[in-house]
């Protein structure tokens, strides 16, 4: 408002945009209208002066010259200004939700994402799936993650558990024949805080009879491209890149590559074994990046560098600048010979790393770090298809095999020789799409004989009972069928160009699993708790 004595002139807001509101001190209520009322105004459409139109705002050339005006009702001051740049804390914005998400860019966010969800919607709809609500109140059957238990009042010390996602559901909706499925789903993990995690988190849930990978990727593929065409209105490349699991790991260090930038992980090993340097003998791998533009990186980063490598198990980070003399840790081992044959020029940043199979992941990690800090990466969105992950994973603390994604996977073919003698060597027939380094959706290829699921259940040591309802079914003429499921949360963020899954939820919890806005976790009243049968241990 700017009350300029013998003119008010009001911003008013709706979803569709602001419009500016020019009103006669003497019109009734003209004098009591305050910031974020709820108001009701009538008057006529005109053009603004020449020198008051503001063309860098939407309805900048017209107004509303108010003849009557109803103020429906009044607003408290609020706890924060309510503009598009926010300088509130982002604590004191979830208290408040109802008026942050006033504000401009998150009415943009969340109208974007009904955007991409109508997309999703339109797409699978078109393509003959079909659209199956599938119950949260579920029993425990862990798909990787912590349950939310959930007390049942009817039968004393019994549970519910809330469903982590449909899995096993949509699986029982094959063996139903309903072969194309979809459901925005609802998934609930009890995991333990972490950045840009979700306590409860949307994905587009689908799964498919008598497919094999090639007709997954097809599809998700296609629900992009929809999304792209219809959302963003630009084209997007399909089919999508592919790369196996090891691939990845030993090109990029990670199993969510980031393809905006090069910078792939080298291998040194034949260059530098002999080369009579103590750090590097007897070391199985001696891996290093080479950054193009990296001599800006300071000594103090490189210092940063070599201590993470030593957390992380590693010796130490050792490097050289290359110049007319190369500077570094390693400036000494850079002869003409290095220089021909890593092709490496004046200004490169040359780092290497020794040691067992950490050294993927940490250069994967620096790979990362390094490409954020020198603004290494492309504008655009570079998918990519991650397969052929391990099923099994070692469990580090325990030494027991555990599933790496999720259990109900076929192994590939020609492992299945393998489960029993040597569970690490089998890979799954399973997928992850990977954009712009975020993990976009995880799927696979099932199970659909129960002896072949209950192998797995016994090589990582899961309770095969949990999923009688499961193998059961199976026995019935399960068709061979597969599936994925997209994370609409992260798809929404990636595509908006955001970095935080909290600007594209309309009412999100804090990266410690509280809600600010409701005040949960909460305790609940005696008569609850005793209506439960439930009392707390104090210790
Ligand atoms: N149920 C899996 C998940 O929630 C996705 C899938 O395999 O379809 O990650």
């Amino acid at each position: 408002m700017r009350n300029l004595g013998g003119m008010i002139f009001v911003d008013l807001r709706d979803r569709t945009g602001v419009l500016q509101l020019v009103i006669d001190p003497a019109v009734a209520g003209a004098k009591e209208i305050g910031l974020q009322d709820c108001v009701c105004a009538e008057g006529e459409v005109k053009e603004r002066p020449v020198d008051q139109k503001n063309i860098k705002m939407a309805t900048g050339e017209v107004e509303l010259a108010v003849r009557k005006l109803e103020i429906l009702n009044k607003s408290k001051v609020p706890p924060f200004v309510v503009e598009s740049e926010v300088k509130a804390s982002e604590e004191l914005r979830l208290r408040y939700r109802y008026l942050d998400l006033r504000r401009a860019p998150m009415q943009r966010n969340i109208i974007f994402r009904h955007k991409v969800i109508s997309a999703m919607r339109e797409y699978l709809n078109k393509n003959d799936f079909v659209e199956i609500e599938t119950p949260i109140l579920t029993r425990s059957m862990p798909e990787g993650a912590r349950d939310y238990l959930v007390p049942s009042r009817l039968y004393p010390e019994k549970f519910y558990a809330l469903a982590q996602s449909p899995q096993m559901y949509k699986q029982l909706l094959m063996v139903a024949g309903y072969e194309r499925y979809y459901q925005i789903a609802r998934c609930m993990r009890d995991e333990d805080p972490r950045h840009d995690r979700q306590p409860e988190h949307t994905q587009i849930d689908i799964e498919m009879s008598f497919v094999d990978e090639d007709d997954v990727f097809a599809i998700a593929e296609g629900m992009f491209k929809h999304i792209f065409n219809v959302v963003l209105e630009k084209d997007l490349k399909t089919p999508f890149d592919r790369l196996k699991y090891a691939t990845a790991m030993e090109r990029y260090g990670s199993d969510k590559p980031d393809l905006r930038f090069g910078m792939e992980i080298v291998d040194l090993y034949d260059m530098f074994k002999d080369a009579g340097f103590a750090p590097f003998e007897g070391k199985n791998e001696i891996r290093g990046l080479i950054v193009e533009t990296g001599s800006k990186i300071s000594r103090k980063r490189l210092d940063a560098m070599g201590e993470s490598a030593k957390a992380a198990g590693l010796g130490g980070v050792f490097w050289s600048k290359i110049d007319e003399t190369s500077t570094g840790s390693i400036g000494k081992l850079i002869d003409r010979r290095v220089i021909e044959r890593m092709q490496l020029k004046k200004g490169n940043l040359i780092i290497v790393v020794a040691g067992d199979q950490k050294v993927f992941k940490f250069l994967g990690q620096m790979r990362t770090e390094i490409a954020a800090e020198l603004q290494l990466h492309s504008a655009g969105f570079r998918f990519l298809w991650v397969t052929d992950f391990p099923i099994f994973e070692l469990d580090e603390k325990t030494g027991a095999f555990v599933a790496s994604h999720h259990i109900f996977t076929q192994p590939r073919p020609d492992d299945i020789q393998y489960l029993s003698s040597d569970p690490l060597r089998v890979h799954g027939r399973l997928y992850d799409l990977v954009c712009n380094g975020n993990e976009l959706a995880s799927g696979s290829i099932r199970n659909h004989d129960r002896k072949l699921q209950e192998r797995l259940f016994a090589v990582a040591g899961m309770d095969a009972a949990k999923y009688t309802m499961l193998l059961n079914a199976l026995e019935y003429g399960a068709p061979p069928h597969g599936g994925i499921a997209p994370g609409i949360d992260r798809i929404v963020m990636v595509l908006g160009g955001l970095t935080s899954l909290r600007e594209v939820i309309a009412f999100p919890k804090t990266t410690t699993a509280q809600g600010l806005l409701e005040n949960i976790p909460d305790s609940v009243s005696p008569e609850q708790l005793k209506e439960l049968r439930l009392r707390f241990d104090k210790e």
